[in-house]
């Protein structure tokens, strides 16, 4: 399929346990007879599929042994690109891995591409595309929900789902097209109703999908949150108490250096991006500092407001106009040092001002309420209607990708139900149906075009 052989450290490169050099393509065989020498008989030539062979890894023009190794034969179609593969699993550390590395080069192989092994898989037939992006999920997962939902993916979940919606509409496809193509033919008629029926039906899951897009984005790149409230209130308690919170320490945001801006909190499952925390931990009162036209600017690129109250006073009146300048945006009201007090005399108050938040009361300092308050997000990233049990509830749209194809699909759907109503013409229905039919391909790669391959591959690691 390909003629060239591709060569990467699949490992992150340091000190560690081993060190992964992986190589895939047609001079595999090649390569491996060349610079390993095995510990026991062999070659892979002659090896089973799929086994590990101990040895070292010689160098051909002196004869140096540059490591002793474990190497894993995989034996094409039933691998990873569907070519022969060899893992070269060498002792960690960068020197070997390089070495290693260094020799496979010699011996013809070529540096792989970010995400070249799993484009290869694409192509071969392996995975689809949107399997092939949930590999890229599975690496960069935070939380164990947001695993679950890119192993689902990987597992061909929503490539399924997918591929069922575009089944049915394959038959009426046909039906209208015979129509066109002999239109002097005696066909079955095509049954209106039933076909506007299906079509709605099928449109109706596309939208249930569109509307778990905000979720699936939610559980893959973390709800991008403001920390906000007057001074004193108890920000960067808050801040502390969630840090303190969290069990596991979480990888970065890939792309994004660790910037302080960004801090990314697991709280319990749900995956918080705050955003300004380095207001929060060295100006302290970002919101008298920054004042209010920067904080808008966070705001406007924040999916959710945490207000923080002191419920052992009143709400203020420069509270009141904070609020307001929220507008509709999605929030929750923290009533902050409920520790000192039994009740908060401005509840209803403060129902009246934001009918849309939640209100959980809380003590930074002690940690109580916590729970509740990530109770009250979990309802909320899963936010679910009656609809729901048409979808399976570990499929989510992650992607922006996926749900832009999945809005295209629905628009061309719903051109089509009005025209079958308006009874236009076939010619013209059949156009809407491909586009519906094309752009569902797209989320599996069926029509994807080489440009935006590139694109997806392009933003892998290399040696994936
Ligand atoms: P910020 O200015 O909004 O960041 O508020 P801070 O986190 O700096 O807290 C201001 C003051 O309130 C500090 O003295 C905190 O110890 C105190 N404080 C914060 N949270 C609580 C709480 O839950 N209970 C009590 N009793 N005091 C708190
Ligand atoms: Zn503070």
């Amino acid at each position: 399929m390909y003629n060239d052989t591709i060569v990467a450290i699949a490992t992150a490169l340091g000190a560690g346990g081993i060190g992964i050099v992986r190589i895939s393509g047609p001079d595999v065989r090649l390569i491996v007879s060349q610079i390993f020498r095995p510990r026991y008989a062999g070659t892979p030539d002659t090896w089973a599929s799929h086994t590990l062979h101990l040895g070292g890894v010689i160098r051909p023009s002196d004869g140096q042994v540059i490591d002793e190794i474990l190497l894993a034969w995989m034996k094409g179609p039933r691998t990873y690109t569907t070519e022969d593969v060899a893992e070269f699993h060498c002792h960690g550390g960068s020197v070997a891995v390089r070495e290693v590395m260094a020799l496979v080069l010699a011996c013809g192989a070529r540096p792989a591409e970010p995400g070249e092994f799993t484009r290869r898989a694409f192509l071969g037939g392996r995975l689809d595309l949107a399997q092939a992006e949930a590999v890229l999920d599975v690496i960069n997962a935070k939380t164990k929900d947001g695993l679950a939902v890119a192993v689902g993916q990987l597992r061909g979940k929503l490539s399924e789902r997918i591929t069922a919606l575009r089944a049915r509409l394959l038959p009426i496809m046909a039906h209208l097209e015979a129509m066109i193509d002999f239109p002097e033919e005696d066909l079955p008629d095509l049954d209106i109703a039933q076909t506007i029926t299906e079509l709605a039906a099928v449109r109706k899951e596309l939208v249930e999908l569109i509307r778990r897009a905000d979720t699936g984005q939610v559980l893959r790149e973390g709800w991008k949150t403001v920390i906000a409230g007057l001074p004193n209130v108890g920000k960067s308690s808050l801040l502390n108490a969630l840090l303190n919170e969290q069990r596991a320490i979480v990888t970065d945001i890939p792309g994004t250096t660790r910037d302080a801006i960004e801090e990314f909190i697991d709280l319990q499952g749900i995956p918080l991006r705050l955003v300004d925390t380095a207001g929060l931990r060295e100006t302290d009162d970002p919101i008298e500092q920054i004042g209010v036209e920067k904080t808008q600017q966070y705001l406007a690129n924040s999916d959710l407001v945490l207000l923080v109250l002191d419920a052992s006073r009143p709400l203020l009146p420069e509270e009141r106009s904070l609020i307001e300048s929220f507008g509709e945006r999605p929030m929750v009201v923290l009533l902050n040092k409920f520790d000192l007090v039994d009740h908060y005399d401005d509840e209803q108050r403060l129902r009246d001002l934001v009918p849309q938040a939640d209100i959980v009361p809380l003590s930074a300092r002690t940690g109580w309420g916590l729970d509740q308050l990530a109770e009250v997000l979990r309802r909320r990233v899963f936010a679910l209607n009656e609809d729901t049990a048409m979808v399976e509830r570990d499929l989510w749209i992650t992607r922006l990708r996926h749900r832009d194809s999945l809005v295209k699909a629905q628009d061309f759907l719903a051109q089509a139900e009005r025209d079958f109503r308006q009874g236009t013409a076939p010619d013209f229905i059949t156009i809407d149906l491909r586009g519906a039919w094309e752009v569902l391909g797209e989320i599996t790669g069926e029509t994807a075009s080489t440009d935006l391959l590139d694109q997806i591959f392009a933003s892998f690691c290399i040696g994936k």
